[in-house]
This record gives C-alpha cells, sequence and structure tokens, in this order.
C-alpha cells in the first residue's frame, strides 16, 4: 500500500488499489516471456486539469479505458505528448526509476510546445513513483526485465474550434517488457528514407508528442518493405544529414576512438539515454563531438574503414549495434560481424548503472 503522497501543490495523489488485480499465477506467466508494450499492470495514475481548479484529483487508480466525447481535441487535432522511462529491480530487493527527473524537465518543454499546461516537475515524479509502487510486481525478474513507464497528457473536452483545449488529462500506465528487438541477431539494419521527412526546423520534432510518430510510421514500413529493422531520417533543407530513427537517437565511433553524434539542433529529440552516454564516454576518456554528419560521410568512412562501430540508444532499445544501412542508392555495413568494443563497454556501463550492479557516481538513479 502506498497510502498518501503529497506533491507539490499540496493536493494529494490517492491511491484506490483496484479490487481485480491479476491473480500472481496468471501475472507470472505474463511475465515470463512479456515481449514489449503489449502486458500492462493493474493500476493507472490520472491528474485532471480545467482552467478553473487547475491541476485536481491526482490518483492511482485501477488501470480502466477512458470516456471521452467525440469532439474531443486530441480525437482531432493531435494535441498530445508522453513520455517513456523504465523502473528497474536492483539487487537486494530494492527498485530503481533512472534519471526521473530528466523525463519530468523533457515533458514540461513538450507541453509547452504543444501549448499545453506544464506538469509541475514534483507531480509527474509523484504519479510515477506512486504507480510503480503499486505495481511493483509487475517488473519482470528476468535479465533485460523493467517496468516500462508510459506518462501521457492528451486535450479532453468537446468543441471543434482550432484553438488549444481548456482540459485535459494527464495519465501514466505502465507495461512489463524484456528486450526491445527480440531474436538473436547482434545488430539492427537502417533504412535510410529519402522520401520522408520527420522533423523541419521550427516544428515539433524535439517534442515527444504523438504527431512526430503518427508522421513517421509510413516511412517505418517503407524500411520493412526494403528488408530493414528501422528508418533512419535526415534533416528536412539539405537532405543529408543524419537526424535519428524513429524513435532512438544514433552515436557513431572512429578507428581513433572518437565519438560523434548528431546536434541538438531542434529538430531532433534529447534523449536522455544519449545524454547518459555522451557523459560516460567522456568520463571514459574518448573525444566526444556533438557535430552533424552526414549520410555521403558515413557511407565513405564506413567503406574505408575509419567509421568501425555505429548503435542507436534510447530508454526502449537501450544500446543496439547498427550493422548494416541501406537507401536507394546502395548499401553498406559498418565493422564486422561482430558487436563493437566500445559500444558494449558504453552499454555494459549504462546498464550497470541502472540495474544497480555498478556504483552511480552521476546520482541518476534513485
Ligand atoms: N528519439 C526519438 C524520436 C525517441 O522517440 C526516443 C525515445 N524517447 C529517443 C530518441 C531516445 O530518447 P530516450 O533516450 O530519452 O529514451
Amino acid at each position: 500500500m502506498i497510502g498518501e503522497l503529497y506533491v507539490e501543490d499540496k493536493s494529494r495523489l490517492a491511491f484506490e488499489p483496484t479490487t481485480k488485480p491479476v491473480p500472481a499465477d496468471e501475472r507470472a506467466k505474463l511475465l515470463a516471456d512479456p515481449g514489449f508494450g503489449r502486458v500492462f499492470t493493474d493500476h493507472m495514475a490520472i491528474i485532471e486539469y480545467d482552467e478553473s481548479k487547475g491541476w485536481h484529483d491526482a490518483r492511482v487508480t485501477a488501470r480502466h479505458p477512458f470516456k471521452m466525447d467525440p469532439a474531443s481535441p486530441v480525437l482531432h487535432y493531435a494535441q498530445e505528448i508522453f513520455e517513456g522511462m523504465k523502473a528497474y529491480r536492483r539487487p537486494g530487493g530494492g527498485v530503481a526509476l533512472f534519471r526521473p527527473d530528466a523525463n519530468a524537465r523533457r515533458f514540461a518543454k513538450s507541453a509547452i510546445r504543444l501549448a499545453m499546461p506544464p506538469l509541475p516537475e514534483e507531480m509527474f515524479l509523484e504519479s510515477v513513483r506512486g504507480l510503480v509502487r503499486a505495481d511493483r510486481e509487475w517488473i519482470p525478474e528476468t535479465e533485460d526485465g523493467s517496468l516500462y513507464l508510459r506518462p501521457f497528457m492528451i486535450a479532453n473536452g468537446s468543441f471543434l474550434g482550432m484553438r488549444p483545449s481548456t482540459e485535459f488529462i494527464y495519465a501514466v500506465i505502465a507495461s512489463s517488457v524484456g528486450a526491445y528487438f527480440k531474436g538473436n541477431a547482434p545488430s539492427v539494419s537502417l533504412w535510410v528514407t529519402r522520401e520522408y521527412v520527420r522533423a523541419a526546423p521550427g516544428g515539433t520534432g524535439e517534442a515527444k508528442c504523438g504527431g512526430n510518430y503518427a508522421g513517421s510510421l509510413i516511412a517505418q514500413a517503407e524500411a520493412i518493405r526494403n528488408g530493414c529493422d528501422q528508418v533512419v531520417f535526415l534533416d528536412a533543407i539539405e537532405r543529408r544529414w543524419v537526424e535519428e530513427l524513429g524513435g532512438m537517437n544514433v552515436f557513431f565511433v572512429f578507428d581513433d576512438g572518437s565519438i560523434r553524434t548528431p546536434p541538438l539542433d531542434g529538430t531532433i529529440l534529447h534523449g536522455v539515454t544519449r545524454d547518459s552516454l555522451l557523459t560516460l564516454a567522456r568520463d571514459m576518456g574518448a573525444p566526444v563531438r556533438e557535430e552533424p554528419y552526414s549520410i555521403e560521410q558515413w557511407k565513405a568512412d564506413a567503406e574505408s574503414g575509419r567509421l568501425t562501430e555505429a548503435f542507436a540508444c534510447g530508454t526502449a532499445a537501450v544500446v543496439t549495434p547498427i550493422g548494416r544501412v541501406k537507401g536507394v542508392d546502395g548499401e553498406f555495413t559498418i565493422g564486422g560481424q561482430s558487436v563493437g568494443p566500445l559500444t558494449m563497454r558504453l552499454r555494459s556501463a549504462l546498464v550497470d548503472i541502472q540495474r544497480g550492479h555498478a556504483p552511480d557516481p552521476y546520482g541518476w538513479t534513485e
């Protein structure tokens, strides 16, 4: 029982335990092989907003469907934002969140970009902590297992006028997950889309809003059609600078031991994993550059052997090596068949901190 938690504005995060929890034996079956994003827990957190009351009725309650008016603005104008983060089991029986304050800040920034009321960071943190406490039994005990948390905010109400809503629902749901990429392949293959762009300067690229993802699904489908796992997007203006994947940032490793990743110029997501890996790489002594990298250079460097490793990173996929890159103008591979040593070193350093297998000198886990 989590009891009552107090949030910054003194409104209470109430706990209303479900009266119909999934029986323990059924839960154990689900957790044995949860996959990604299809096993959900018993509870959800909700906080409501309207202009007169502000944020109110904060609660952790039984997971349930929403009842919405068909003229609710989120259904028409996609006024929606979300986050993605994980809770991990720790040795000795504890549970830890990884850098939840970074997600709280990014969520508030996304809200402002989508003309929504930013949720106070402390409320965000309390809602996530409250849900994890209620559903901690849902964290798989498998090696790759974690509880994926999905905070989100939608515009509610009933009007079709083109203006920001005045009513919002913020909620957090949780999903028991295993590895994001299944199968034994040590790396992912990428499709370079020339037809579609994900984000343009002045657009919503660095906000985590649903519309960005709706717009990228067709490019992801194009990747699959071309025999690749994921799509990689180029910039909207020159169509040559590598930006990011549909849901992951990208890193390049060179034969002199240096690392490069595209800069945060407004069109790519400020990944929490990206930021953490930059810190870990610097502290390992690797020269790190946040600079644009063109697709032509990527191909040339892969072919000359100057580029020795490349990887994608994000909360869901952690650190995943990139093996093959394909586009309309040909295909190239990176490194040999094996996973690069710096990629694996960075991955282990990150995962060991997240899962409590190594000390956390950065204060990232709580
Ligand atoms: N880019 C995009 C477009 C994403 O959706 C994500 C996942 N949130 C990332 C990068 C990686 O971000 P993070 O490391 O914070 O999960």
